[in-house]
């Protein structure tokens, strides 16, 4: 799996940093960081896409 985010699109909501935080961290700029693009657990990565309210997040399996 790999994980990308769109900058571009967050909102800085933080709901991928509480279902990943090991994966997304919210930063300073209120926009999120990929901390790991290659996720080693990605069952709470797919749920972030999932509920990620702009969609900013695209995983590819
Ligand atoms: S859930 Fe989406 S909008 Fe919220 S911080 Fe993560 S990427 Fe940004």
């Amino acid at each position: 799996m790999r994980v990308t985010a769109d900058r571009e699109l967050c909102v800085g909501s933080g709901a991928c940093e509480m279902l990943a935080p090991d994966v997304f961290e919210v930063d300073d700029d209120g926009t999120v960081h990929v901390l790991q693009d290659e996720p080693d657990d990605p069952d709470p990565v797919r749920q972030a896409a999932q509920q990620c309210p702009t969609r900013a997040l695209s995983v590819e399996e």
